[in-house]
């Protein structure tokens, strides 16, 4: 630390990740010479990212500034604000501030990553206050799908700011813990500088439906199945785990979780009092096979129709354990998230063919958005009465809708920052102004690779995706540079070659004529060209075209 540490005065807000999308989110606040940070998290990706498990914030400039991020602090469990805990502890070790559940989520993650010795993990809860540099952080406990999530009050010497986390205000949540009215009021007879607020659910007008709307759902689908129960959620969707125990003591089943993220997940909040399931209610995966279907429900992940999840593999008749079988009910309790849609559905439509009864949100309340929706956004912005707006959580639509609500409340346009990651706002005598831009991007993670998958490497998975490719292998003499042999030609995803007998004919004779003609030095990327547009002309499509030489 040295002195300029109140330099400038300036509180500055860094959007890393969830703003113009939805996930990965992660916030950094930084006044002076100190950084906090609030979330880590991931986004899943969209279809057309092949071969990507995940994505990152691009947290370049956290690691750029290094000696001056004081802490993290995440808000809740779900993975959009945790799930790159890991990869930023590796490069910055910094103290962690969460609540019980969200810390004993995090080990888990942690832990795998044999991290969990090397770093300070503070435990917090809601209605603390904690100093972190200039930082003097309130947390306050809001309802969500997941128990145990806060949002911040964050005094900083440029004045009172409000940052909501994932929220709603949910009267009869699952855990009897509505969100705390009393201190957002508190918070705005002290004068909030800022809101911070989620904008996930900003195009759906009304109230979010109560987490308990589920429960007359959930015994609708258990009454009426026959045979096996298998519900998909989200492994940190810890309520929704509450829910479906519930609903299994109510009707005589036992329940097995499936999967290590679920299994691991449901151990902890268990151990630290969050999820209430009667010991002897638990069978694991090899008891409930061996049991009577109609004793039974499954719990597992898979609802983002992703292949390689559970879910994804029974409808693909590709799950190790256990088959779909005709009698099965499926519950996917849980939405698409935005982009992930067609794989839903491809997915809903592979279960049906397999024989089971699917069920989703769009036929039965299995699910229900831990989101607030309109009128509980314009609550948020009356509670609180900020000077300054800006929304965060949401694709660029989601932002600007919020806006437009803030508007409704009488929130002056010309205090509104709609912005997206890297957009840097700053706050300055009461006043607000854009800063620079910082990278804000896409990080890829991609097996054990982090950001080494950059847009050339997307491109060429697409071009492999959509039209294969051709190999050809030259043998020719080293020192005439005449060909020995006729070309080989290997193809891949481009063309059946028993089919396409004439073609490749064609391309073996073009590829005799040009290599005679050709000057040696150049050839390969010469031929590689001609090749290809060879091969456009011929089929109006665009494979990759490799060329090989060996001499002889
Ligand atoms: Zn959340
Ligand atoms: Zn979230």
């Amino acid at each position: 630390m040295n002195n300029k540490k109140n330099q400038g005065g300036k509180l500055r807000i860094i959007p890393l990740g969830g703003l113009g999308e939805v996930g990965k989110n992660m916030m950094a606040y930084q006044y002076g010479e100190n950084i906090l940070v609030v979330d880590t998290g991931l986004m899943f990706p969209e279809n057309d990212m092949l071969g990507i498990d995940y994505i990152i914030p691009d947290f370049q400039y956290l690691l750029e500034n290094r000696q001056i991020v004081r802490g993290v602090i995440v808000t809740h469990g779900h993975e959009d604000h945790t799930g790159a805990i890991h990869h930023l502890m590796e490069q910055l070790n910094v103290p962690i501030y969460a609540t019980p559940l969200t810390r004993g989520l995090l080990e888990v993650k942690l832990a795998r990553g044999g991290l969990l010795e090397k770093l300070q993990l503070n435990t917090i809860q809601a209605g603390e206050e904690v100093q972190i540099g200039p930082f003097t952080v309130e947390f306050f406990h809001v309802c969500h799908s997941i128990p145990d999530g806060v949002g911040l009050g964050i005094t900083t010497p440029a004045g009172l700011v409000i940052h909501t986390g994932d929220y709603k205000f949910d009267h009869t949540p699952v855990d009897n813990w509505p969100t705390d009215y009393a201190k957002l009021a508190e918070f705005s007879g002290r004068g909030v500088l800022a809101l911070l607020a989620d904008s996930t659910n900003a195009d759906k007008p009304g109230w979010t439906p109560s987490e308990r709307v589920i429960d007359p759902a959930f015994d609708q689908v258990f009454r009426a199945a026959k045979g096996r129960i298998i519900i998909a959620s989200f492994a940190s969707l810890v309520s929704r785990m509450q829910q479906v125990a519930n609903a299994a003591v109510r009707h005589q089943r036992k329940l097995a979780f499936v999967g290590t993220s679920m299994v691991e997940n449901a151990r902890m909040a268990r151990k630290l009092g969050y999820l209430d399931i009667p010991e002897e209610l638990l069978v694991t995966v090899e008891q409930a096979l061996k049991m009577n279907p109609k004793d039974v429900v499954l719990m597992s992940t898979g609802t983002q129709g992703e292949p390689s999840s559970i879910m994804g593999r029974l409808s693909t008749g590709t799950n190790r354990q256990f088959d779909i079988l005709p009698g099965d009910t499926v519950v996917l309790s849980s939405h698409p998230i935005p982009g992930n849609e067609e794989s839903v559905y491809r997915t809903i439509n592979r279960l049906f063919r397999r024989g089971a009864k699917v069920i989703y949100e769009a036929i039965a309340p299995v699910h229900v958005s831990g989101h607030a929706s309109q009128e509980e956004m314009k609550l948020m912005l009356n509670l609180v009465r900020p000077k300054f707006f800006i929304p965060i959580h949401g694709e660029l639509r989601h932002l600007k809708q919020h806006a437009a609500i803030a508007q409704q409340v009488g929130i002056p346009e010309e205090r509104i920052a709609v912005v997206e990651n890297g957009q840097v706002v700053e706050f300055e005598n009461g006043q607000m102004h854009t800063g620079e831009r910082i990278p804000g991007g896409y990080v890829f993670v991609d097996g054990a690779g982090v950001g080494e998958i950059g847009p050339d490497v997307m491109r060429e998975r697409e071009i492999l995706a959509r039209d294969g490719f051709v190999l050809v292998n030259l043998t020719m003499d080293r020192n005439t540079c005449r060909l020995l042999e006729e070309p080989e030609i290997i193809t891949r995803g481009f063309i059946h070659a028993t089919d396409a007998e004439d073609l490749l004919d064609a391309t073996r004779k073009m590829v005799v004529q040009t290599v005679d003609c050709t000057s040696n030095g150049r050839l390969q990327t010469d031929l590689e060209q001609t090749l290809k547009s060879f091969l456009y002309s011929k089929t109006k499509r665009r494979p990759m075209v490799f060329v090989t030489l060996s001499k002889a």
